[in-house]
């Protein structure tokens, strides 16, 4: 009897730590109502066997209570055939989903209920690409997979202790398991594909078998803060591509000067913003209205006009009287560079960022077509779709072409443009003129601007949440970081400091109470480790530190971040890899490992993390050695690749750091080198 009764308290106490949908639903919800213009996902590729299709169910259906298999199966089975995707829409929350204050959420543990907040922000109708399909940004990346997958992590995160760390894969809450109090309490990876599969047409596959989440960098990281968290990069690029291409001296803006880009959606958003705030003007093409509002609402571009000669004349008007504007042009990027080659305007600078790393599922419309006239046929003739995808690309290289020759500078903006182009059949788009190995004829903006300006000495993306929710923390952080940067130092930490003293002016929040600094590895550490005394002193609430994967060490990209990597290891991914576990084991309270953030899959490996400071001395121990390794790793590597001004940051490293020593390159003499080769016949 009494080991009966042992055995069933042993099973009482097992069952009651199993989480599954009926401990969050007593009764299958109701099927939701849409809200009416909420942008919805296209229909994404979904090609299954019927084999497949029965597998995708089954592996929908491993979430859902048996009782209610009979009601879900067709219903799951439906949106695989009209979206290509299970979401499982009927368990969204009928209402919108907003980052609420930390002290909203349940929760055993600090780091529990801010993952929490910053899941719930991904999501948010103002802050989301496509709501409903858990899409953040970048056109396809999303938090997880399907709304089953949301309710299971947060239930995860409200019961997790401080001696279990949760498991995500793909977005699928494996579960928690036991670890330490100095363990991360998140570990997550997203779309990791085995090398030989690791290709669009396996992943999409994958994807609609609901095994494979495509995450970008921070939707998937949880780590995103809405267009801001791009507009800082965005603007330290403009610059400084004026200064190293249009000869503008350091301390002088892009007064006069004239920006073309395309995109106004998650990240590329940011663009008007950011041309305003180094004193230029810009003009951005968007084909969807929508965003176009979104971005005009939130005074992120001033004007808004269908008309080329319209856009251009606004243009040159505030160019003449070097006044700042963003003026959005609603249409296709082609027709606005045709106009200009046509009229000859001069443009000094110009990219693009349309969601390229998806050319062919939705992330470039095609010219002389509506944006809902590209939905409806990439919808109903996928082929035809990929014939007028690739048609336009030529004819967007042609403009481009033509522009450069008349001394436009254009650089690729992280999109995988460049590797579209290649990808449609443009060979002479390759510096030899065959195949990608030894890259593009245009740079990228890391080749040229970031990788020798900021990441090779180890300025990046440095970001955090104020998770009280008020604007009294944001304000106060701002304070705090601004003095603990000295202007004097390097021009980059006085374009930082300009663009933390005029944080609030510039009203960039979108969506939790964040902001976005560039710093270098002392900078980021100096910050942290005050932030966490402000909430130790009891002046803030508790703070989420982060970054995006976009950094000096997080990101192993050979067409974006690792572009100006030149000794051959810009293909491997060691340096993410090596990143994100040496975060993991410092304690970083989330870590991060994805598959194509920004690219595309199979052309990156990105990670990031997540630190909440939740005032301990913990959290100054991990800090310490955390967010140092972070930055440092990246910056050993670019010293190792013999990049000079990375050469010259590892060397002072090795120097303050009596607890590191990084191994240094000897550089060999180029002279020398080809001397050698010519001795024994070797010609170039
Ligand atoms: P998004 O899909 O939200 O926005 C792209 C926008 O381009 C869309 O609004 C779309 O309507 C518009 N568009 C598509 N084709 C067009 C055309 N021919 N003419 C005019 N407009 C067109 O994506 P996003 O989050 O803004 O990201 C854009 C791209 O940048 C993605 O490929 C993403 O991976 C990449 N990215 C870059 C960085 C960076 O640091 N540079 C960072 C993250 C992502």
């Amino acid at each position: 009897m009494i080991k009966l009764t042992i055995i069933y308290l042993k099973e009482m106490i097992f069952l009651s730590k199993i989480i599954t949908l009926e401990s969050i639903y007593d009764e299958l919800p109701n099927y939701p109502k849409f809200v009416e213009g909420i942008r919805r996902a296209p229909k994404r590729e979904m090609t299954l066997n019927q084999a497949d299709i029965k597998q995708a169910l089954k592996n929908a259906l491993r979430y859902i209570p048996k009782k209610w298999h009979d009601i879900l199966a067709p219903e799951f089975l439906d949106e695989l055939l009209t979206r290509g995707r299970i979401y499982g829409y009927r368990f969204r929350p009928q209402k919108n989903i907003k980052g609420m204050p930390i002290d909203h959420y349940k929760g055993q543990t600090i780091e529990g209920k801010a993952f929490q907040v910053m899941m719930d922000n991904n999501l948010d109708f103002d802050v989301a690409l496509y709501p409903y399909e858990l899409v953040t940004y970048g056109e396809t990346g999303q938090v997880c997979q399907n709304w089953m997958q949301y309710h299971l992590i947060k239930k995860y995160l409200e019961i997790m202790t401080d001696e279990q760390t949760l498991s995500i894969l793909s977005g699928h809450p494996l579960g928690l398991f036991h670890s330490h109090k100095l363990a991360p309490r998140v570990v997550l990876t997203n779309g990791l594909m085995v090398g030989l599969y690791d290709n669009m047409h396996d992943f999409n596959r994958a994807q609609a078998l609901g095994v494979a989440n495509y995450g970008q960098m921070t939707a998937g990281g949880f780590m995103y803060i809405g267009p801001q968290g791009i507009v800082h990069g965005t603007y330290s690029t403009l610059l400084n591509a004026g200064r190293l291409k249009l000869g503008i001296p350091k301390d002088q803006n892009l007064k006069h000067k004239l920006f073309i880009s395309s995109g106004l959606g998650g990240m590329s958003g940011a663009q008007g913003k950011a041309i305003e705030i180094a004193g230029g003007v810009g003009i951005i093409a968007e084909v969807d209205l929508s965003r176009i509002e979104t971005r005009h609402a939130q005074k992120w571009v001033s004007i808004v006009t269908n008309s080329e000669k319209e856009a251009f004349d606004i243009a040159l008007k505030h160019q003449k009287q070097g006044q700042a504007i963003a003026i959005a042009y609603h249409g296709n990027i082609v027709n606005l560079l045709e106009y200009a080659n046509t009229h000859q305007i001069k443009i000094d600078l110009l990219s693009d960022q349309t969601s390229c790393h998806a050319v062919y599922d939705g992330g470039y419309c095609p010219v002389d077509m509506s944006f809902e006239e590209r939905t409806a046929l990439l919808n109903e003739d996928k082929q035809l779709f990929i014939h007028k995808v690739n048609e336009t690309l030529k004819r967007h290289y042609q403009a481009i072409k033509t522009l450069t020759e008349n001394g436009t500078y254009f650089f690729d903006y992280g999109n995988s443009f460049l590797k579209a182009l290649y990808d449609a059949g443009i060979k002479d788009i390759c510096r030899n003129n065959e195949n990608d190995l030894d890259g593009f004829i245009y740079p990228s903006y890391v080749e040229d601007l970031m990788g020798p300006l900021l990441f090779d000495y180890g300025y990046g993306p440095f970001r955090w949440v104020c998770l009280s929710g008020k604007d009294e923390d944001l304000d106060l952080t701002d304070e705090v970081a601004m003095s603990c940067i000295n202007p004097h130092r390097r021009f980059q930490d006085n374009d930082n400091y300009e663009w933390i003293k005029n944080a609030k002016h510039n009203q960039l929040v979108v969506g939790t109470k964040a902001r976005i600094l560039y710093q270098d590895a002392e900078g980021r550490l100096k910050i942290a480790l005050e932030f966490n005394k402000l909430v130790r002193d009891k002046k803030t609430g508790p703070i989420m530190l982060g970054r995006d994967h976009h950094d000096t060490g997080g990101t192993d990209s050979p067409f974006r971040e690792t572009a100006n990597i030149k000794d051959g290891s810009n293909i491997m991914a060691d340096m993410a890899t090596h990143v994100a576990l040496g975060n993991a084991l410092r304690g970083m309270s989330l870590v991060a490992l994805h598959n194509g953030g920004g690219v595309g899959i199979g052309k990156a490996i990105n990670g990031g993390y997540g630190m909440v400071l939740d005032g301990s001395k913990r959290v100054d121990d991990i800090l310490k050695q955390a967010l140092i390794y972070d930055v440092m790793a990246g910056v050993s590597r670019r010293s190792w690749a013999m990049n000079q001004p990375a050469i010259e940051t590892t060397h002072t490293f090795n120097e303050h750091h009596n607890k590191a020593s990084v191994l240094m390159p000897y550089v060999a003499d180029d002279a020398l080198l080809t001397k050698t080769l010519e001795s024994k016949g070797i010609k170039s």
